[in-house]
């Protein structure tokens, strides 16, 4: 009687649909499509489960071909109950598994080395070998994608908040540059507020900065503003962007090298998940606060500023993963708002806030006009 089972045939990754037949030689499995039948010798099936289902594979002059065979344990008692003994004997009696078993536990322990060791090491020393202008040049090419990227999240497309001749747009540039004035970068930072409701700001490859229009909506002072805005300059400093895509990148090249799917893992996705801000370790956070600390000092602001938004919008020990990339990966921010305290506490309280009264009063309205992005980068 014939037997339904599933083979892999130890080249592609797919059962096919077989029967197998008992005959006097061994075991001999029945093809769709007519093919030709495959003749497994018994001395070459090798038995590595009976239950729940019976599992073997094929091992010819000592080589694992890759076959292999998995049918239901009924069946193939009753059609090979009394040839078991003329079967090879399977990984579970092979005194090689335990072998096996170590090879596996020595590759995953080196992947793992990889991954959380090599990989952060190299992004952090060939990050700042990639010029700035091929940097630039990513993020310019990336942006409109990542755009879109956060545009699905509401069914339209993401608009701009402000306009080349907004006083919006001149507030925030004032901002910018004033913030900019200390930081020591590359090539200029450009920055939009976009008209979209996730409390988030984030920084691309190459200087590009946004910050989500409930930053500014929340915000109770300029202050507050400037404080997200300088940490995000921070990540621009420290090219994390870049630092996190060569991670990423690399790692998904390596799952995807390990898993044979070499096209997994498009590098937009991996970019928008990162500006989401589930990438960038405890580091990188307390490294970008650092220069938001120092950026603010520079510019004659308090930079205890940011310890005031965080709290609002984030109550302590309580931070959701829909906060922008400060806060969402981790729940330390009570240790962040400490760490920032720390730094500042040698800079005066107060200080003069980075923006004039009449200037804040527009960067508050900047979301009255919007423009849609079709803004080039210059
Ligand atoms: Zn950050």
């Amino acid at each position: 009687m014939d037997i339904l089972a599933r083979y892999f045939d130890g080249v592609r990754p797919v059962a096919q649909a077989v029967t197998l037949r008992r005959v006097a030689a061994g075991l001999e499995i029945v093809l769709p499509d007519g093919r030709a039948p495959i003749l497994w010798p018994y001395a070459e099936a090798r038995i590595d489960a009976l239950t729940p289902e019976v599992q073997l594979h094929r091992v010819r002059q000592n080589l694992d071909t890759g076959e292999r065979l998995i049918a239901s344990a009924e069946a193939f008692q009753r059609e090979f109950g009394s040839m078991l003994a003329s079967f090879g004997r399977g990984r579970a009696g092979e005194a090689g598994a335990m072998r096996i078993a170590l090879w596996c536990a020595l590759a995953v322990a080196s992947l793992a080395f990889l991954f959380f060791v090599g990989l952060p090491v190299l992004a952090r020393v060939a990050a700042p070998m990639v010029p700035w202008r091929w940097e630039a040049a990513l993020g310019r090419s990336v942006e409109p994608q990542v755009l879109e990227y956060f545009s699905k999240e509401k069914d339209k497309p993401i608009a701009f908040c402000g306009g080349e001749a907004s006083a919006g747009t001149a507030a925030l540039q004032a901002m910018v540059s004033r913030l900019s004035a200390g930081a020591n970068l590359p090539a200029p930072v450009r920055v939009d507020v976009l008209d979209t409701p996730m409390t988030n700001a984030f920084a691309l490859p190459g200087g590009r900065i946004f910050i989500f229009r409930p930053i500014i909506d929340k915000a109770m002072s300029p202050d507050e503003v400037a404080g997200v805005l300088a940490h995000e300059i921070g990540h621009v400093v420290h090219r994390d962007a870049m630092r996190g895509l060569i991670h990423n990148g690399a790692l998904s090249l390596l799952i995807g090298a390990v898993l044979g799917d070499i096209t997994g893992g498009s590098t937009i996705a991996i970019l928008s998940k990162m500006m989401l801000g589930s990438a960038y370790s405890r580091e990188t956070e307390s490294e970008a606060d650092r220069v938001s600390v120092d950026l603010m000092r520079r510019a004659g602001a308090d930079p205890r500023a940011i310890n005031d938004f965080f709290r609002r919008i984030s109550p302590l020990g309580n931070a959701t993963p829909t906060i922008f990339d400060a806060l969402s990966s981790h729940p330390v921010t009570s240790e962040r708002i400490a760490a920032v305290e720390a730094l500042a506490a040698a800079i005066p309280k107060g200080g003069k806030p980075i923006l004039e009264a009449q200037e804040w009063a527009a960067l508050k309205a900047i979301c009255a006009q919007t423009v849609k992005p079709a803004k080039e980068a210059p």
